[in-house]
């Protein structure tokens, strides 16, 4: 026998059994969207490479070691979407979105990058963001949280999770902070991690990021980014965190919360949660006014936030929300009824749209069809044997409640299911 092929490390099959939480996550999520009239785009998994180099930024994690990045047949460099920023951006640009209009967007898909895979970090994930342009007040940043926030209601995860806020300033800020943070760092360079005393050299703002026991130490006498806020982007925040306020959102200020991409300035945010472990971040985002002109638009503002989908199934898996059962109705076919079980079952599809119906195919004992049937998860077995053909009848057998089965006209049965079946939905 030939060695069996298996998927590649980090990359997931989502199973039938797991497929009905996503499905719940992700109706969930689209009805919080539509709520807020963000309308949906969907771009292509693979883009040129220098659209994440340019977007991103060279000297971040993800550029520098995180991407899927391969030569096309005829020679052009192709990487697999990181995340979704970007692509939209370049989509948004490319067919004039961004034109003297405001718009309000989301996106969902596979994301890819050569991580190590653990829990909640894997190599295919999935996220579902939100991107809005053309609105560079402090209202917008609130409403996307707003959003965020109304989400983990839908979702049964508010207690779970909460809301950290910090401002970058704009380019300029960052440089002089950098400056002043690189020479205090210098200072206590041997007591910072090997990982932190590289990011010194390359990306400084991420040695903020250190999970490390001794920086961390090193950090609390660092300076803060805050005092080195220009105006503008010091009003912005108070402004944001005003109405944040106004509306009863809580949040806490994180001064080392910079993010790990390049495209930031003013407003970042995270949700973090600690029923995850390590991997605690569910949701990120914040403004990135730069990022359309540095890809080559016009200076455009932008706020948006990225939400990593397998992280929010680990936490509502801990919650185990009750789902809808994907089937309700199995028929059972005793005999020669193929065609009239067939039959029946469309029939019932025209009256119960909605309503999963799965019909017995391949024949078998009394015995072993209503194993099926129970096993399908199916609140009612509608039994057809010859008999039953004869008169015009359907056998009704409730599978999820103690009472006897019954005998139905086809003509009742209908109505009776739709009746049953809403009130067990109530
Ligand atoms: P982290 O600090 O956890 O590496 P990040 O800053 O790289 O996250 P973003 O690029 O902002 O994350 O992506 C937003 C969200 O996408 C994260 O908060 C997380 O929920 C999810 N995410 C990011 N990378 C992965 C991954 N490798 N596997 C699963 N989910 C991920
Ligand atoms: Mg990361």
């Amino acid at each position: 026998m030939s060695k069996k092929i298996t998927s590649i490390r980090g990359m997931n099959d989502i199973l039938p059994q797991q497929t009905p939480l996503w499905q719940w996550l992700e109706d969930k999520v689209r009805g919080v969207l539509a709520a807020y009239g963000y309308q949906e785009i969907r771009t292509p998994i693979l883009e040129q490479t220098d659209l994440f180099k340019r977007g991103i930024g060279e000297v971040t994690d993800i550029v520098e070691k995180e991407m899927y990045t391969f030569e096309d047949r005829n020679g052009d460099s192709l990487t697999l979407r990181p995340e979704g920023t970007a692509s939209c951006v370049r989509a948004a640009e490319e067919h004039g979105l961004l034109y003297n209009q405001t718009q309000r967007l989301w996106y969902a898909g596979p994301m890819f990058r050569h991580e190590r895979p653990q829990a909640g970090r894997y190599r295919q994930f999935h996220q579902i963001g939100v991107e809005t342009f053309g609105m560079d007040g402090p209202d917008i940043d609130a409403e996307v949280i707003l959003l965020s926030a109304r989400l983990w209601k839908a979702l049964g995860l508010s207690d779970q999770v909460t809301l950290e806020l910090n401002s970058l300033g704009d380019a300029e800020d960052r440089a002089r902070y950098r400056d002043a943070l690189v020479a205090y760092l210098r200072e206590h360079s041997e007591r910072l991690d090997d990982d932190s005393r590289r990011r010194l050299e390359r990306n400084p703002l991420r040695v903020l990021d250190s999970k490390d026991a001794g920086t961390r130490e090193v950090l609390e006498q660092a300076p803060r980014l805050e005092a080195f806020l220009n105006d503008d982007a010091r009003e912005h925040f108070r402004r944001l965190c005003a109405l944040l306020e106004a509306a009863g959102i809580e949040y806490r200020l994180n001064p080392y919360l910079v993010r790990g991409l390049d495209y930031y300035g003013k407003t970042v945010f995270e949700w973090t949660t600690r029923a995850l472990g390590a991997q605690g971040t569910v949701c990120a985002g914040g403004r990135y006014d730069g990022l359309v002109a540095q890809l080559g638009g016009k200076p455009t503002p932008a706020v948006g936030f990225a939400m990593g989908l397998e992280r929010l199934i680990l936490l509502l898996e801990q919650q185990n929300p009750e789902l809808p059962a994907p089937v309700a109705l199995y028929i059972a076919a005793m005999g020669e009824v193929q065609s009239q079980a067939l039959a029946l079952a469309e029939r019932l599809r025209d009256r119960l749209p909605g309503v999963g119906i799965v019909t017995h195919c391949g024949g078998g004992s009394f015995k072993s069809q209503m194993k099926k049937a129970d096993r399908s998860g199916a609140r009612y077995a509608l039994i057809l044997g010859e008999d039953e053909v004869a008169r015009g009848e359907v056998a009704v057998k409730p599978l999820r409640e103690d009472a006897e089965q019954q005998q139905l006209p086809e003509t009742d049965l209908a109505d009776w299911l739709a009746e049953r079946l809403a009130r067990s939905q109530a």
